[in-house]
């Protein structure tokens, strides 16, 4: 009885790697594909108090997060420099 459960535990596991592998790979290959998950401070030059925020994105296969680290954070901090200047 208790090996069936053992072998299924075992077989859910190993999926559970090969699955990870596959999302793994398929990032590598084609990219992640990345998707808003919210926002943050965008950590401007010129300090916190700026209040400008960016946008922060996860991969919805390997979980994969830029931590605002995109080209539309790149942009807002441009634009933050400029209107301070
Ligand atoms: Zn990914
Ligand atoms: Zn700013």
């Amino acid at each position: 009885m208790s090996g069936l459960v053992e072998e299924l535990a075992a077989a859910e596991a190993r999926a559970d790697q090969l699955r990870r592998r596959v999302a793994a790979s398929t990032c590598a290959e084609v990219g992640c594909d990345m998707q808003s998950y919210g926002g943050c401070n965008a950590c401007c030059d010129l300090g916190d108090n700026c209040g400008c925020s960016v946008p922060v994105n996860v991969c919805t296969r390997c979980g994969d997060c830029d931590y605002g680290d995109n080209a539309e954070a790149t942009e807002v901090r441009r634009l933050c420099a400029e209107a301070a200047a």
